[in-house]
């Protein structure tokens, strides 16, 4: 990650507990450091592929002058939260709010809030095995970068799979995306649940037919074990339907249980299911 900073914004805002406070104002000076990746405007030298810190002043200072917040815990959270959201190419802010003029009873230089906020890196696996399969892979693709917290940043190959657990089906369209999103863990299995209601999804019998399958591979490096949910997704390295398009999109991604690549899973899985002849196998 690279970072870009902006120190000492002053803004004359309207922010406080005590109603004194916001009636009159006092100054409040906003530090950011946000997380970036700077090669590809290094390489190119020019302004659109990078944060325009421009920009985002301006957008600072219109946010402090336009609203009012008692905390600023408050505001740094929703500033963070808004310049997340409207700037592209930011994946991780740290925004720092000081309030030097606070009325505190005592000789002081300054108080301030200071919080870290990030889009999540998440993968998704997607499958299906009724009906026009690329049709609802695609149509969930479409409707998950259409959330307004949720950006598809790749998507791999659709490929056609033999079904797995219960071979008495029709064959699999499968896939798998990466997106950055700014929900979280729960919001996100939410959003993906309802897609495959909306699509039709029956529960019938386990590893049965389905329209649309989506179930989260990783989540950052998060490890969630809960009754809902289960992260990283407890089968994917036996998988060959999930292995490969996740080695075309994240093939260095190191999943946060094994510590092993997407990469060295996929030959893993291979060597395990004979598809490497046993005269090239590490482990003969
Ligand atoms: P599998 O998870 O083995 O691929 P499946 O996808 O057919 O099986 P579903 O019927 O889609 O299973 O989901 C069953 C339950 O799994 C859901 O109710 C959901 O709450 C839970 N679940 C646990 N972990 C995850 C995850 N990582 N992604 C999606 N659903 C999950
Ligand atoms: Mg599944
Ligand atoms: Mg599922």
């Amino acid at each position: 990650m690279d970072y870009i900073k902006i120190k000492g914004v002053k803004v004359f805002a309207h922010h406080g507990v005590i109603p004194q406070e916001r009636a009159s104002g006092q100054e409040f000076i906003v530090d950011v450091t946000m997380g970036t990746r700077t090669w590809k405007a290094a390489a190119a030298d020019e302004l659109e592929k990078t944060i325009d810190y421009g920009a985002v002043c301006e957008k600072i200072v219109a946010f402090m002058e336009e609203n009012q917040y008692k905390l600023i815990e408050t505001c740094a959270e929703r500033l963070a939260d808004k310049l997340l959201r409207d700037t592209d190419g930011l994946s991780e802010i740290t925004v720092e709010i000081h309030k030097p003029n606070a009325p505190i009873e005592a000789d002081f230089e300054d108080v301030s809030v200071c919080i870290t906020r990030k889009k999540h890196v998440v993968y998704i696996g997607l499958g299906s095995n009724m009906g026009d399969k690329g049709e609802f892979l695609y149509g969930a693709i479409d409707a998950l970068d259409t959330h307004p917290d949720i950006e598809v940043k790749k998507i791999s190959t659709l490929i056609e799979t033999k079904p797995y657990g219960n071979e008495n089906q029709d064959d699999f369209l499968n896939g798998a995306i990466k997106v950055e999103t700014m929900l979280s863990p729960m919001d996100l299995l939410d959003v993906c649940q309802k897609l495959e209601d909306e699509a039709g999804r029956e529960r019938k019998e386990h590893w049965g037919p389905r329209t649309l399958d989506l179930d989260i591979l990783c989540f950052d490096d998060e490890i969630i074990e809960t009754e809902r949910l289960v992260v990283p997704h407890p089968d994917m390295m036996n998988r060959d339907f999930v292995l490969r398009p996740m080695t075309e999109i994240a093939s260095k991604f190191v999943h946060p249980v094994t510590g092993k690549t997407m990469g060295r899973m996929m030959v893993e899985l291979h060597e395990k299911e004979d598809k490497v002849p046993k005269r090239w196998r590490r482990n003969k």
